[in-house]
C-alpha cells in the first residue's frame, strides 16, 4: 500500500467491527490505493444491512436504501457504504429488476465491472480479496470484464464506454475479448441514458490520452452511436489543448449545429454556451497581431473563456507561440473592453448628443468602444464628448 489510508476511513472500519459486522474497502478507491494514487472517494461495502450501519453511525444520509447504500459522514469526509449484493436479471440492458442482499464479499464482487474493480481491502485485518486477478491485471496494465464479457455487456450497456474509459484513463490495454465484445452489444450501449454516457465520455475526454481514447470510440463503434458528428475530427488536434472544454469545441468545430449536438447529450446551458463562445471565438488574432487587435478580439470573446479560446484556437492552428502571456501585459492595463466600461454612460451621451434613449445612444457607445479599443487613452470624458460631437456632424 503506497497511500496513507484516511483516519475516517479506518475510524469507519472500527466502528463496524465493534458492532460485529464485516466490511471492507471496495471498489475504486482499492484500485487507486495500489496504484499509489490518492481515491477520489472511498467506498465501503459490509454485510451490515443497511438499517444497522444507520444505527452505527450519527450522521447518515439514506442514499439509496433500497439499493443498500447509506451515506456516513465522519471526520469531514463522506463514505458511501453498501451492503453486499447482487443483482437480479437484467431486462432492458439497463438496470436490474431486484437487488438481493448477500452475505459474503465475494458475491458482492462479482457483480462489479472489471477485475480492477473488483477487489475489496480492509486495512485492520490487513485482507484482501482478490477473486478474479484484479491485483495482476493491474500491473499488466489490462481492462478485462469480470466474467463473461459479451455477457456483461448484454446486462448493463453502460460497461462498454466504462472498459474504455478506464482503459483511457489509466492508459491500459482493453483485454482482447472484452475489446471484441464492445461492437457486439452496441445495441444495448444504445438504450442508455445519454447522460450517463456524457459522465463517462467526459471522464475519457479529459484524460492525458484522450486520443487513443477516442480512437478506441471510433474503432469499437461507439462513438458512431452516441456522437457521430465527431466521427470524422481529427482527434489528434482536438486533444492538443490540456482544458476540457476547448477539446470538445475543437470536436464539435466542424459540426452544422454544434448547439444541438450539446443539447441532444443535455449538457447545462452554461457548459452549452461556453462550447459555443469557444467556436466563435475563431479564428484567433493572427501570431503577431498589434495591441488593437488584441483588444477587439478580447472584446468579442467574452471575458472569463479568453485562455479556454485561446487554446483552443493555438490548438486548431497547430502554433508553436501563445499569445497568452501579451493578453496577460493588456489585461492588466485594464483597458475598457465593453460599452459599460466606457467613461461616458448612455446618459451623458444622450445628454451631449441631445437625443433620447434607444437605438441611437447604441450606436454612438459602439462607435467609442471601437475608439478606444484602438486607442485606449481616449477612454476620458473630455475624449469621448470630443469625439462624440465630431461623429454627430
Ligand atoms: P472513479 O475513480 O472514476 O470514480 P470508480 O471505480 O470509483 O472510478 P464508479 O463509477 O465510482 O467508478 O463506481 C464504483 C464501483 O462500482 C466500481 O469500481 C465498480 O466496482 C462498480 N461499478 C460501477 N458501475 C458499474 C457498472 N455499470 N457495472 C458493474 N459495476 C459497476
Ligand atoms: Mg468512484
Amino acid at each position: 500500500m503506497h497511500f496513507p489510508i484516511p483516519k475516517a476511513a479506518l475510524q469507519l472500519l472500527h466502528t463496524l467491527k465493534a458492532a460485529g459486522h464485516e466490511a471492507f474497502l471496495v471498489g475504486g478507491c482499492v484500485r487507486d490505493l495500489l496504484r499509489g494514487k490518492a481515491p477520489g472517494d472511498y467506498d465501503l461495502a459490509t454485510r451490515a444491512r443497511p438499517e444497522e450501519v444507520r444505527a452505527c453511525f450519527r450522521k447518515v444520509i439514506p442514499t439509496g436504501i433500497q439499493h443498500g447504500t447509506v451515506t456516513v459522514l465522519l471526520g469531514g469526509m463522506s463514505f458511501e457504504v453498501t451492503t453486499y449484493r447482487s443483482e437480479g436479471d437484467y431486462v432492458d440492458g439497463r438496470r436490474p429488476l431486484a437487488v438481493h442482499f448477500e452475505s459474503s464479499i465475494e458475491e458482492d464482487l462479482s457483480r462489479r465491472d472489471f477485475t480492477i474493480n473488483a477487489m475489496a481491502y480492509n486495512p485492520l485485518e490487513n485482507c484482501w480479496v482478490d477473486p478474479f486477478g484484479g491485483k495482476v491485471d493491474l500491473q499488466k496494465g489490462c481492462v478485462r470484464c469480470v466474467g463473461d464479457a459479451l455477457q456483461r455487456f448484454s446486462e448493463d450497456g453502460l460497461r462498454a464506454i466504462r472498459a474504455i474509459r478506464f482503459a483511457t484513463t489509466l492508459n491500459f490495454e482493453l483485454e482482447e475479448n472484452t475489446q471484441k465484445a464492445i461492437p457486439q452489444r452496441l445495441n444495448v450501449f444504445a438504450k442508455i441514458a445519454i447522460e450517463r454516457i456524457r459522465e463517462e465520455f467526459l471522464k475519457l475526454l479529459a484524460a492525458p490520452q484522450a486520443q487513443r481514447g477516442m480512437e478506441l470510440l471510433l474503432h469499437t463503434g461507439l462513438l458512431e452511436i452516441f456522437l457521430p458528428e465527431a466521427m470524422h475530427a481529427d482527434f489528434a488536434t482536438a486533444t492538443r489543448p490540456a482544458q476540457l472544454l476547448p477539446r470538445l469545441a475543437l470536436l464539435l468545430m466542424k459540426t452544422p449545429n454544434p448547439q444541438t449536438v450539446l443539447q441532444r447529450l443535455k449538457f447545462s446551458n452554461k457548459t452549452t454556451a461556453t462550447v459555443l463562445q469557444l467556436i466563435e471565438a475563431q479564428p484567433l488574432p493572427p501570431p503577431h497581431a498589434n495591441d488593437a487587435c488584441l483588444r477587439r478580439w478580447l472584446s468579442q470573446t467574452k471575458l472569463p473563456h479568453w485562455k479556454e479560446a485561446l487554446a483552443t484556437g493555438e490548438a486548431l492552428e497547430a502554433r508553436e507561440e501563445s499569445l497568452a502571456q501579451r493578453i496577460e501585459a493588456l489585461l492588466a492595463q485594464n483597458p475598457a473592453l465593453s460599452v459599460d466600461k466606457l467613461a461616458l454612460r448612455g446618459k451623458e451621451i444622450g445628454l451631449i448628443l441631445g437625443s433620447r434613449p434607444g437605438p441611437h445612444i447604441g450606436k454612438a457607445s459602439r462607435f467609442l468602444l471601437k475608439k478606444v479599443l484602438e486607442n485606449p487613452s481616449l477612454n476620458s470624458k473630455e475624449a469621448l464628448s470630443q469625439l462624440l460631437r465630431n461623429w454627430n456632424k
